[in-house]
């Protein structure tokens, strides 16, 4: 009996050790088990972050790479594209994918071959220039350089565009202007001079030829002073260098101030000036620089228009808070096509009468300047023989003062 209790003592407690043992594990085992998971779900997290830092980066990448002025291009070692942005796209006008094409297929320019092959052999190339034709012509200046891999073995090429068509256009222009200056100047000194060496060679003991020949040089000399005036204005209005004085001012009067400079010009050519500016019309405006547009353009419409014509200065408020002005006369007018370029700097439709009326052929670029410099626009309207209409707007200003 002892036995068999002694026995069954030893079963309970066997019983009781297994059961806590048991537990304990699974509890272990539980722990572990949960511990794993929590590792792995942290690993998890850590590898999803990682990867969206690595996409957030790229994106950052190429949004960079895409916003750049510069047009990129990466060739691999074989010449193929690898990589390129957006301003390359737009620059060259490419709509599908070029990725993996060599250098002609995609780009068909035999120009960028070139660069492409010399840059294979020099290492670096700069200041590359080559010409896009087609719809929208564009001049592109590309710097290369080659690109190493790892070791230093080669990896491809990389191609920096700029667009410089409008530096050049710019240039272009420049230069024109230089060369009309120079032209505009060379051709009343040249007058002044042939005559100055007639009077010394003589003339000048004549005095009928000796007064036609001085006043001759003195209508030269004025037309030298008008040049040298109207290009310094337009220069000051180019480079932005004239601040303009603005103040409110009645335009009749202003108009009325202009017409009385003309009167005794106008009674030589027996043209009638009217003054139709609507009384009460207030604008601010610098008054020194729209008595210029005004001048020029009575100046003009009596240079060019009808004797015995009639020339109209009208003004009056339009919708929108604007004031619409005019100078209207009754000549022979403006051609439809030249009438888009009059107001370009040196664009004469007829160059000997312009010359003989001592023009300079900066009047409108002039006025152009100075519309848009208070906040207008300058425009023509003409019908062949039936005059020409110079019209210009500029912001109202209600009697308050303040513009509308
Ligand atoms: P210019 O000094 O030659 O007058 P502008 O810039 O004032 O220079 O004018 C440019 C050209 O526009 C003139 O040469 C002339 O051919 C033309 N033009 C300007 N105003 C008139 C007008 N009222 N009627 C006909 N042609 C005009």
């Amino acid at each position: 009996m002892n036995w068999l209790s002694r026995n069954w003592e030893i079963a309970l407690f066997a019983g009781a050790l297994a059961a806590i043992l048991t537990h304990f594990t699974w509890d272990r085992f539980l722990r572990r088990r949960s511990l794993a998971k929590a590792q792995q779900d942290y690993t998890q997290r850590l590898l999803k972050r990682e990867k969206e830092l690595t996409a957030q980066a790229q994106a950052r990448l190429e949004a960079l790479f895409d916003s750049m002025t510069e047009g990129v291009l990466l060739l691999d070692s074989a010449g193929r594209v690898e990589l390129y942005n957006r301003s390359l796209e737009r620059m060259c006008g490419i709509t599908g994918g070029i990725r993996d094409l060599t250098v002609i297929e995609a780009f068909r320019l035999p120009e960028l071959v070139k660069l492409a092959e010399e840059v294979q052999s020099a290492g670096e190339v700069i200041g590359f220039e080559l010409e896009l034709s087609g719809e929208n012509p564009r001049r592109l200046q590309a710097n290369a350089t080659l690109v190493a891999g790892a070791e230093g073995s080669r990896r491809g090429a990389l191609l920096v565009f700029r667009d410089i068509t409008r530096l050049r256009e710019l240039e272009r222009t420049r230069q024109e202007f230089v060369a009309n200056v120079s032209h505009e100047l060379r051709t009343p000194l040249s007058l002044i001079k042939g005559y100055t060496e007639t009077l010394l060679d003589g003339a000048k003991d004549e005095p009928a030829q000796a007064t036609r020949f001085l006043q001759i040089i003195n209508r030269h000399t004025d037309r030298l002073s008008f040049l040298i005036d109207d290009l310094l204005a337009i220069s000051k209005l180019e480079s932005g260098q004239i601040t303009l004085n603005c103040q409110p001012a009645d335009l009749r009067d202003l108009a009325g101030r202009v017409i009385e400079q003309f009167i005794a010009r106008a009674v030589e050519r027996n043209v009638t000036l009217v003054n139709e500016v609507a009384s009460g019309l207030l604008a601010a405006v610098d008054a020194d620089r729209l008595e210029q547009v005004f001048v020029n353009l009575v100046d003009n419409a009596l240079k060019y228009g009808r004797a015995g014509g009639r020339i109209i200065v009208s003004g009056r408020a339009e919708a929108g808070g604007m004031i619409e002005l005019a100078v209207q006369d009754d000549g022979p007018g403006i051609p439809p096509e030249a009438q888009a370029r009059v107001f370009e700097r040196f664009y004469r439709v007829d160059k000997a009468r312009s010359r003989e009326q001592g023009g300079t052929g900066l009047g409108l670029a002039i006025v152009k300047h100075i519309v848009q410099a208070h906040g207008g626009k300058v425009w023509v309207r003409s019908e062949p023989s039936r005059g020409a209409t110079f019209l210009f707007s500029l912001p109202q200003l209600s009697a308050e003062g303040a513009a509308h």
